[in-house]
């Protein structure tokens, strides 16, 4: 038996792994670096369901010239300097890992610039490897182009789904970014035809007319709550409108899409009374929670949080939805006109 340690080049496709699975995913992380940017418009175009094509074009920041090599190395991020930071996070992104790792298992492109810059940068790298850099004219932003995914990881392309599959999972997560920031206008084509635009304006009932249709928009009831600990802002849909699965729960803890046990039984226990069993409402919330009171460095996939008020944030949430389903039970339901 001989133990050696492993070369770069493998260590960043295994690690890769972990946070590339499937196009979705890119677009995913790919999108919250265009987020925390500060983009006010972000444009995503994916061919082949994101297989052999994805590009995300935001007009946020941009990277300087001088780091642009830097931000594709692993643990490299401009979030967090130290792990006191992560206390208090209020970025998407914080563990420099996801342009390594596409970079490791996909060819990518990256035009960028910075808004004070004369001029932006073409960065190219394949698997890991650097291709080409230059200098060339490009507007304020960045522009990342990831082709043909996993072309050298042979046993994760094998997972890959048909087109139309990956498709949809691209949509899911492009619709969830969507929601999770109404104040940045997104923009979503697949081979070339438009799936879902939103204005950026803000406007909640207009997103979720885009994304779940004008039925439910016509049932929404306001949520509005703010306590010392938390805030919670949003829509949740009246009972008679409730699904078989759990698919229309969204809620965004401090801008971040997340699935959390403590949030799905206060929205279950809510609605207790008033729905039959195996069905699950329509909601769209936005909490607001002090930064010190969440972790969210729980799981690569950043889809899951901790918190350490979990009592008192299940029954402000509980309370406030029952609230508010109460509250229209009293004021007669005034059928809407076209
Ligand atoms: P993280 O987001 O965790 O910091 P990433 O690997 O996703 O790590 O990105 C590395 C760094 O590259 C970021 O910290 C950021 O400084 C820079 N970066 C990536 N994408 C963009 C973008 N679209 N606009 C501006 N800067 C970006
Ligand atoms: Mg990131």
């Amino acid at each position: 038996m001989v133990i050696e340690l492993l070369d770069k080049t493998t260590i960043d496709k295994i690690a890769a792994g972990e946070v590339v699975e499937r196009p979705a995913s890119v677009v995913k992380e790919l999108t919250e670096n265009a987020i925390d940017a500060s983009s006010t418009a972000i444009t995503i175009e994916i061919k082949d369901g994101g297989n052999s094509f994805i590009r995300i074009t935001d007009n946020g920041g941009g990277i300087p010239a001088d780091q642009v090599r830097k931000a594709f190395m692993r643990h490299a991020t401009s979030k967090i300097r130290t792990v006191d930071d992560l206390v208090q996070i209020a970025t998407l992104g914080f563990r420099g890992e996801a342009l390594s790792s596409i970079s490791a298992v996909a060819r990518v492109e990256c035009i960028t610039k910075t808004p004070e810059a004369l001029t932006g940068v073409r960065y190219w790298v394949e698997g890991g490897k650097e291709i080409e850099f230059e200098e060339i004219g490009a507007p304020s932003g960045t522009t990342m182009i990831v082709r043909n995914l996993f072309f050298n990881t042979p046993a994760r392309a094998k997972f890959l789904k048909s087109g139309m599959t990956e498709g949809n999972h691209v949509a899911h997560v492009v619709e969830e970014l969507a929601l999770s920031h109404p104040e940045i206008s997104f923009k979503f084509l697949s081979n070339g035809q438009s799936r879902l635009y939103t204005s950026g304006n803000g406007n909640l009932k207009e997103i979720i007319y885009q994304i779940f249709g004008r039925d439910l928009t016509r049932e929404l009831i306001p949520v509005d709550k703010k306590t010392e600990l938390m805030s919670i802002h949003g829509f949740i849909g009246n009972p008679g409108a409730a699904r078989a699965n759990r698919n229309f729960e969204n809620y965004f803890v401090n801008g971040r899409f997340v699935k959390d046990r403590i949030l799905g039984k206060a929205i279950e226990d809510a609605y207790h009374g008033f729905l039959m069993q195996h069905r699950f409402p329509f909601t769209l919330l936005y909490i607001r929670i002090d930064g010190t009171k969440v972790d969210v460095n729980v799981h690569p996939s950043k889809m899951e949080v901790r918190f350490s008020s979990q009592e008192e944030i299940y029954h402000t949430l509980c309370l406030a939805l029952q609230n508010a389903l109460m509250q229209r039970e009293r004021i007669p339901q005034v059928p809407l006109k076209e």
